[in-house]
């Protein structure tokens, strides 16, 4: 055991240029760009290999829900000429045999060291370094620090008693055993129906002996309309990448959805009900983003979006009392992250699923042999916890990260974080996030977000090489200013004050993240107007950002 008080002699420690913290969608392509900058620059991934949330979920049904080709890198057009997406929304094994592509397309797994999890920072005023060291107690030193740790990659387990007492096979969807599991016979359970359960609820329901779902409250949730991309079709997209990415550039989201102008208001009842039969049956976030404005931003409108989802649901349940259950009460529809599914409600159909609702059947504990509910035991031979994450600032919060005079990032960030455009922190020099807390990348297409924020960052390192410095540091009133910016936004959209959900930072399993105690973790101010800032600050030549 490696012993972590001893202060390391020079001949331990490994000293780059940059070190990257993460192999996943963020730091593949930040390696591509310190390299081709001729920096010495390492990646230090937590997990075997590379990809991320893409080497984690491997449970069955998860893929993406944003459109295949708006999802894969645009900076590289042999990439672009070379890759195939076999499906318009592709699933976890070809997502992460395209990252591994792009390895190996451009020769940076050289630069990646896995399996190291990195426990803390430290920042050497004198030095202008960082000093990195491992869960392992492996220490290396850089000039500069880039995080690329992801927004949804740490775990939360349910605070239900008696999780560890269950002596079957249980483990949360982010673990799911890399070698798949044979689950012909048995008796699975699944705590939790959001984006993930929802997915994997409709691939596991023919896959299992019985399938009971534990749902504490429903979330509304819409058709993904996956099909296969043929040869042809594939080369219709790559004749139109540039307009996609165009489009893409131009929505708030991130998406090529364009939201439908014609107004609400304007329309009859039946004809709105036409547009939303079409967008139900379209692929993606159509009927989020694709929709009526008015849908989300007024109440009544909202409403009879809601009503019409509703029926839809109760169009596709057998019986009436489970689609009740499975109808939302307490939010509007795309008031919280909207769920994507294939075969969602159809999966209660079967004799072999059974919904177990907190209204009549909340969960009392888990016991050695199951789930106790308030209404009966349940015997399972697997427990799966599709119980979501510590979103956004949940990987950086568990880095010991200590800025100038000892600061740890931890306790400036406990009611919540504070940043420079989601990239920067005053007070921590050196160190910058792809994907930040406060930035866009929690609130839209999240490769089209970080593209963007790689190339900042790169551009602002290279600005400081070029001139000769060796540190830079946002100022309190740049970060105050953008706090304010984020405060604002996320006080213009409807959810932006209760959303129980992680876009708000709720987490039901974490101390300080209750209903009621708003987060601003996510900039909801949309991409477009985020990437203006971002330019704006580099025309302006980095006012806010102290550079020496
Ligand atoms: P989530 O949306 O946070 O859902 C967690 C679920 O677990 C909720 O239903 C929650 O119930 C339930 N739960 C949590 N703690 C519980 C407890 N103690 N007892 C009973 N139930 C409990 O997490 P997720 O489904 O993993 O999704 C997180 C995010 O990952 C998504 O919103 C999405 O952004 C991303 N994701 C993306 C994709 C994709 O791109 N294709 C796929 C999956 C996930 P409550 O609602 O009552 O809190």
């Amino acid at each position: 055991m490696s012993d972590l008080s001893r202060e390391p002699t020079p001949s331990d420690l490994e000293t780059f240029d940059a070190i990257v913290l993460g192999a996943g969608v963020a730091g593949i392509y930040q390696i591509k760009r310190l390299t081709d900058m001729g920096l010495d620059a390492v990646v230090l991934e937590a997990n075997d290999d590379l990809g991320g949330t893409w080497f984690r979920n491997r449970y069955p049904g998860a893929r993406f829900d944003s459109e295949s080709y708006t999802y894969g890198y645009s900076w590289s057009q042999e990439l672009l000429d070379e890759w195939h997406w076999t499906e318009r929304f592709s699933p976890q094994p070809e997502t992460l045999r395209y990252l591994n592509f792009v390895a190996e397309r451009f020769d940076l797994r050289r630069f990646m060291r896995f399996g190291e999890r990195v426990a803390s920072m430290v920042w050497n005023e004198e030095e202008r370094t960082w000093r990195v060291t491992t869960t392992a107690g492996v220490v290396r030193e850089a000039r500069w620090v880039i995080t690329g740790v992801g927004v949804l990659s740490v775990p939360t387990l349910p605070r239900i008693d008696g999780v560890d007492d269950f002596t079957g096979v249980s483990f949360h969807t982010h673990a799911w055993p890399a070698d798949g599991l044979d689950l012909r016979d048995k008796r699975v359970g699944v705590i939790g129906t959001g984006a993930t359960a929802i997915q994997l609820i409709g691939a596991l329901a023919p896959e299992v002996g019985e399938l009971t779902v534990f749902q504490r409250r429903p979330n509304w949730s819409v058709p993904l309309n996956n099909s296969e991309i043929d040869e042809a079709e594939m080369a219709e997209i790559r004749s139109r990448y540039e307009e996609i990415f165009a489009n893409c550039a131009i929505t708030p989201g991130g998406f090529e959805h364009v939201a439908d102008r014609r107004g609400f208001d304007a329309l009859t009842p039946e004809e709105r009900r036409e547009t939303w039969d079409r967008l139900y049956d379209e692929p993606g976030f159509a009927l989020l983003l694709a929709n009526f404005p008015e849908t989300f931003f007024q109440s009544a409108a909202n409403r009879e979006l809601s009503n019409y989802v509703a029926d839809r649901i109760r169009g596709r349940l057998d019986d009436p009392e489970v689609a009740e259950k499975l109808i939302p009460r307490d939010h509007g529809f795309g008031m919280q992250r909207l769920p994507l599914e294939t075969n969602y409600f159809e999966a209660y159909n079967r004799p072999n699923v059974h919904l177990c609702d907190a209204s009549d059947a909340a969960i009392e504990r888990i016991t050695p042999t199951g789930v106790q509910t308030i209404s009966g035991h349940h015997e399972l031979d697997v427990i799966v916890y599709a119980t979501g994450f510590d979103a956004i600032t949940g990987a950086l919060g568990r880095i010991d990260i200590r800025g100038v005079n000892g600061q740890a990032l931890q306790d400036l960030w406990e009611d919540g974080p504070s940043t420079y455009l989601g990239a920067l922190v005053c007070g921590f020099p050196n160190l910058l996030m792809v994907g930040g807390p406060q930035s866009v990348s929690g609130s839209t297409n999240y490769p089209r977000a970080l593209e963007t924020a790689v190339d900042w960052i790169s551009e602002l390192l290279a600005s400081a090489l070029n001139n000769g410095h060796t540190r830079l540091e946002v100022s309190a009133e740049g970060q105050h200013w953008w706090t304010q910016e984020v405060e604002e936004a996320q006080s213009r959209m409807p959810f932006g004050h209760s959303s129980k959900s992680w876009f708000t930072g709720y987490n039901s399993n974490l101390e300080g993240h209750g209903e009621g105690e708003i987060r601003h973790q996510a900039y909801w101010g949309g991409a477009p107007r985020f990437r203006t800032f971002l330019e704006a600050a580099a025309e302006a030549d980095y006012p806010h950002i102290d550079l020496r």
